[in-house]
């Protein structure tokens, strides 16, 4: 990383073992919060053992050699999705899209458990970009995603797969102003895609009405469920019309999503392609730190290295995430942060800096970072210990993704 704390170290782990000299202004008044989160309270490290953090040996990634059943001009595609296609320069189908698109366009219900990274966009998108085409009714589509981001990165992709076939999206999240979304939502958009508590807002405002709808996607369902959409969720459906397709994506089913399954979808087909879920392409380790003034030492001496080129930090609490950005800074390493109490146009910018790469570090709450696709994020630094071990596997997953190699460090006490 190119700044002012280059070290000249190169010799392995161990160089975060050491000690130095150096005084980083601010690091100690720092240091107390950070430092003293990992170890006190509800989130305390010691929930998950350590040996869950450790991968030296890590394996190819086998996605990255799937070999697909299927060409995409097998799916039988309008023309003008096939040349969008071809602009974006996807050329063969993901193992997601392999296996759901047959059964999406043939209308069946689907349970799609595959991770972000994993091509699951295009899997919905595509199918529902063809069944509106080709209906030509005022029947719409219901995306319902558990963050701002993601519903802001899938209309990115719908307008991109769409273009040139009159077909219209609104975004409806919270955090932004209401009425733009409600002015959106009159115009008669054939699709909509929101978080649950905007949406639930603007069904009992009647603005959005749900009568048309007639195929709804819930994408990323464990974590939406995780951040208790669960109500929102269920009023949501109860909203809709009986005769619908529905679409369930996430990467694992809890017993919780189990039973939301059971009553929204009929006789689906679930599609499993979770190969890299377990991180095994991905070179971990933890690092040793008892005081917040030590973590920071630490950080800072990796983020002195050139290898850690794009690196993503997790920390648990919005302030300190917010904290430990400025502080690193301050220090010389220029970072941004996303968690819940920025506003929506803060936290886009921010992640906008982050995967241009006009900015190179991206500290993140859990629930900010969740289902984003940043491309080529070099290292995962978990600054605080992750709650549970499905946790850390997301963590992790934000690196080596499209069988790129990645790396991810863990801080213990
Ligand atoms: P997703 O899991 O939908 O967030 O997609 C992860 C990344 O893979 C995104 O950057 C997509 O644009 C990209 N992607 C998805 N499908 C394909 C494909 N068939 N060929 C090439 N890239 C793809």
């Amino acid at each position: 990383m190119n700044n002012s704390f280059k070290t000249r170290d190169r010799g392995g782990r161990d160089r975060f073992q050491k000690r130095s000299d150096r005084n980083y202004g601010g690091r100690k008044r720092f240091g107390g919060h950070i430092g003293g989160g990992a170890k006190r309270g509800r989130f305390h490290a010691k929930t998950i053992s350590h040996d869950k953090f450790i991968n030296k040996n890590p394996t190819a990634q086998i996605e990255a050699v799937y070999t697909p059943a299927h060409a995409f001009s097998d799916f039988g595609f309008h023309p003008t999705i096939v040349s969008n296609l071809a602009k974006k320069g996807y050329k063969n189908p993901t193992r997601i899209q392999d296996e759901s698109i047959p059964h999406i366009l043939a209308g069946r219900d689907v349970v799609g458990l595959a991770n972000t990274g994993s091509g699951k966009t295009a899997s919905f998108v595509l199918p529902i970009i063809e069944k509106l085409k080709k209906k030509q009714t005022l029947e719409t589509a219901l995306i319902v995603v558990p963050t701002r981001e993601l519903a802001q990165q899938i209309q990115f992709e719908f307008r991109q797969f769409s273009d040139g076939m009159r077909l219209y999206s609104a975004v409806c999240v919270g955090g932004l102003n209401i009425y733009p979304q409600k002015k959106d939502l009159r115009r008669g958009p054939n699709v909509v895609i929101g978080t649950p508590g905007r949406l639930k807002d603007l069904i009992n405002q009647r603005e959005l009405r749900l009568e048309n709808t007639t195929t709804l996607v819930l994408d990323e369902a464990d974590r939406m469920l995780d951040m208790g959409f669960l109500p929102d969720v269920t009023f949501i459906i109860s909203k809709l019309p009986v005769k619908r397709q529905s679409l369930c994506f996430g990467a694992t089913i809890t017993p919780e999503i189990s039973r939301l399954l059971q009553k929204m979808l009929i006789d689906p087909v679930t599609v499993s392609v979770r190969t890299s879920e377990t991180g095994e392409h991905i070179a971990q380790d933890i690092i040793r730190a008892r005081t917040g003034e030590e973590k920071m030492q630490k950080l800072t001496d990796m983020l002195a290295q050139d290898d850690f080129e794009k690196v993503l930090i997790f920390g648990q609490m919005k302030h300190s995430v917010q904290k430990l950005a400025d502080l690193l800074s301050k220090m010389g390493f220029p970072a941004v942060a996303i968690h819940g109490n920025k506003s929506q146009p803060q936290r886009q910018r921010a992640l906008d800096m982050f995967k241009t790469g006009k900015v190179n570090i991206l500290v993140a709450t859990d629930v900010a970072a969740r289902g984003l696709d940043i491309p080529n994020v070099s290292h995962v630094i978990n600054f605080d210990p992750p709650n549970t071990h499905e946790e850390y596997v997301h963590r992790i997953g934000r690196t080596g993704r499209a069988g790129k190699p990645g790396q991810a460090y863990t801080f213990v006490g």
